[in-house]
C-alpha cells in the first residue's frame, strides 16, 4: 500500500492512496494537468484511477475534479451534503450524474482490494469527512480541514500504520499576520483548521507501536512554515504524556506544490 501527496495546502490538495491493483485520489484541488503529472510520477495515468474520494466542497479540494472526472470517467465518492453543495455551486461543470456515489460516515465500502471508511470532521462545509483506507490489515488515515478534534476523532484514527494529518497554521503567525479579522476567527474556530500545536496534541493521542509514518499537510502559505510545523509537532510529542518519542516514527511535511516522497506501508 502506498501514500503520496501530489499537492497539499490552502491553494490545492490532492493525495494518492493505492495498492498494486487499486488507485485512488483523495480530493482534486489542483488542475487536471498537475494531477495527471503527479499520477505519472507514480507510474500511473488517469485511466488507472478507480475512484476519487472527496472530503468537502471547498475549492482547494475540488478545483480540478470536474475536468479529471469528465476526461477519465472516474467515479466520485462523497457525502450527500458535499455532492449537493458541489452541484449547487456549478463548479464542476457538466459531470455525468452516474459518476457520483454517496458515502456515509462510518459506513465502510469496498473498492476492489481497498476498504474505505469515511469519518466525521468539524469544518465549515456542508458535510465534510476524512477518510481511512485499508488494505488487508494495513490502514492509512487522511485527516485535514478540521477546526477541532474530540474523542470520536481520536477513536476513529486509532491504529493507523500511516497518518496524513493537518498542521495548518502557527497561532502566533496567524494572529500577527495579514489576514482580516473575520478570516482569522474562521481559521481559529472549531470549524476551521488545526494549528500546529493541536495537530501535535492529536498525534500524541494516536501514537502506537505500529505507526510508521506521519505526513503533515494542508499548511497555510501565509501563516506557517514547514520547519515550524515539523518542530512544533515534534515538541508536542516530546512534551506529551505518552510513552512514545518523536524518534519512534518517521515524519515529513508535504510540500504545497511538489509531489512528496512515496510512503510505502509493507
Ligand atoms: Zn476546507
Ligand atoms: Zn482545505
Amino acid at each position: 500500500m502506498r501514500l503520496c501527496s501530489i499537492a497539499s495546502g490552502s491553494s490545492g490538495n490532492c493525495i494518492y492512496v493505492g495498492s498494486e491493483a487499486t488507485h485512488l485520489l483523495v480530493d482534486v484541488g489542483i488542475s487536471g494537468k498537475k494531477t495527471e503529472s503527479g499520477l505519472n510520477s507514480l507510474g500511473i495515468t488517469g485511466n488507472d484511477l478507480d475512484g476519487i474520494l472527496i472530503t468537502h466542497e471547498h475549492a482547494d479540494h475540488i478545483g480540478g475534479l470536474g475536468i479529471l472526472a469528465r476526461k477519465y470517467q472516474v467515479p466520485i465518492y462523497a457525502t450527500r451534503g458535499t455532492i449537493d453543495a458541489m452541484l449547487e455551486s456549478g463548479s464542476l461543470g457538466r459531470v455525468d450524474a452516474s459518476l457520483f456515489h454517496e458515502v456515509r460516515e462510518d459506513e465502510k465500502f469496498i473498492l476492489k482490494d481497498l476498504t474505505v471508511n469515511p469519518m466525521r470532521i468539524s469544518h465549515d462545509a456542508a458535510q465534510p469527512v476524512a477518510y481511512r483506507i485499508a488494505y488487508g490489515d494495513r490502514r492509512i488515515g487522511i485527516c485535514t480541514d478540521l477546526g477541532a478534534y474530540d474523542e470520536y476523532t481520536v477513536e476513529s484514527l486509532r491504529g493507523m500504520d500511516a497518518l496524513f494529518l493537518e498542521a495548518n497554521h502557527d497561532v502566533n503567525m496567524l494572529q500577527v499576520g495579514p489576514y482580516p479579522y473575520y478570516l482569522k476567527q474562521r481559521i481559529l474556530g472549531d470549524r476551521g483548521h488545526l494549528s500546529n500545536e493541536n495537530s501535535g496534541r492529536l498525534l500524541c493521542r494516536l501514537l502506537h507501536d505500529k505507526l510508521q509514518t506521519v505526513v503533515l499537510g494542508h499548511l497555510s502559505k501565509e501563516n506557517n512554515l514547514p520547519e515550524l510545523a515539523y518542530e512544533t509537532v515534534r515538541m508536542e510529542v516530546r512534551l506529551g504524556d505518552s510513552p512514545y518519542r518523536a524518534e519512534d516514527f518517521r515524519m515529513m511535511v508535504a510540500k504545497r506544490s511538489e509531489v512528496s516522497p512515496v510512503v510505502n506501508i509493507a
